[in-house]
């Protein structure tokens, strides 16, 4: 194991990331989400997840070799109505949380609606996407509380990781615009770590968050086994590092993060792969719904449809006999994949002081 210590970063005066009264709403958010967490263990009988996790389109201008859903696009999205329709009976159902992706999500023009629509019902709003049209489509800024911007190096090579040319001068140039048009709305840098980029890159990603006044956050994807064989291609093995590359360059991230760069990682997800572990109890679809944008409900294990609630009542899907089979079979599996969220939320899920620590210090940063 090598060590480099990092020098220490200098604080931004007034930062936008600084306390403010309105982030309390982030607080409460969280609080809610142990409450929910609580209510979900131990008063139902069956699963109550309550973050609505919704691939607004599968269309996508880039063309990521690590892309997940490369292989999944086709043009049956669900419209305007079908997803509102969707989220109200999702708010009757408990849900207050939701992540709008894609794809990417602001090649629909009435992407900011469906942001307000999930505003209003007064979720913690999220959204994902590649930044190409930040300032061409702005207006979703004004209904979201985090954007997650993707960059995965600086300059050309990001442009050349993503497959679009001019990509990275967009993602800054609507990163710029949005920090002054939609200034209550948190920006993130998702930064994937693959074996398309190395430490020194990542690094410049860093500084350039560090530099820009918004946060960073880096994200993995890898299983302890053939998980991404489900689509009959290995293409995505071959892009994630090997276990010890991967410990390698997580101790200099979290090196990165004690030098006081904005990264929100926690410490916890980042020891997991520091210390190489592969296995931790999953309890990810308990938690969250991920629905494809033609309505169909996916197994996570194998990314395969088990349901659609395009044209069935939301509440009806949730209490059905394989919506339950499909999430309370996670505590069985063994793919321990390191995904966004996953691990973060079932530490917390088994009330993992660790996790809860983590956690609790990424909040009030
Ligand atoms: S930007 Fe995202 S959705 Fe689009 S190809 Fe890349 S990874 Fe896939
Ligand atoms: S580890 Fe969790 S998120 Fe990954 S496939 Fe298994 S149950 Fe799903």
């Amino acid at each position: 194991m090598s060590s480099t210590t990092q020098e220490k970063v200098t604080p931004i005066k007034n930062s936008r990331n600084k306390m403010t009264p309105d982030r309390m709403r982030y607080f409460g958010h969280l609080l809610g989400s142990m409450g929910d967490i609580l209510h979900s263990r131990f008063l139902t009988k069956r699963p109550r997840p309550f973050i609505f996790s919704l691939m607004v389109t599968s269309k996508c201008n880039c063309n990521c070799d690590f892309c997940f859903w490369k292989y999944h696009k086709d043009n049956d999205d669900m419209t305007l109505a079908e997803i509102q329709r969707l989220m109200k009976e999702a708010k009757q159902e408990g849900y207050v949380d939701s992540i709008l992706w894609g794809g990417e999500p602001l090649l629909r023009q009435d992407f900011a609606e469906i942001c307000k629509q999930s505003h209003d019902l007064g979720w913690y709003t999220k959204m994902a996407t590649n930044g190409y049209f930040l300032e061409q489509n702005p207006d979703f800024g004004k209904y979201t509380d985090i954007a997650f911007v993707s960059l995965d190096a600086i300059g050309d090579k990001h442009d050349e990781i993503r497959k679009m040319p001019g990509l990275y001068n967009r993602v800054v140039n609507g990163i710029e615009y949005h920090k002054k048009h939609s200034p209550k709305m948190r920006i993130y840098i998702c930064c994937t770590v693959s074996a398309v980029n190395d430490f020194e890159q990542l690094k410049e990603v860093a500084k350039f968050c560090q530099d820009t006044d918004i946060l960073l956050y880096f994200t993995v994807n890898k299983s302890n086994q053939d998980f991404h064989e489900w689509q009959g291609k290995d293409y995505l093995k071959k892009l994630e590092l090997e276990t010890d590359a991967l410990a390698e360059t997580f101790i200099k991230i979290k090196e990165l993060k004690k030098a006081g760069y904005p990264i929100r990682n926690s410490d916890y997800f980042m020891d997991y792969i520091i210390n190489k572990q592969n296995y931790y109890e999953c309890h990810w679809p308990q938690v969250a719904t991920v629905i494809y944008s033609n309505g169909d409900l996916l197994k996570c294990t194998d990314r395969k449809p088990f349901l659609n609630v395009r044209n069935r009542p939301f509440g009806e899907a949730l209490r059905s006999k394989e919506f339950i089979e499909v999430a309370n079979a996670c505590k069985d599996c063994k793919l321990a994949c390191v995904g966004n969220y996953a691990l973060d939320v079932s530490g917390l899920w088994r009330f993992d002081w660790p996790a809860i620590k983590s956690l609790a210090q990424i909040a009030i940063t």
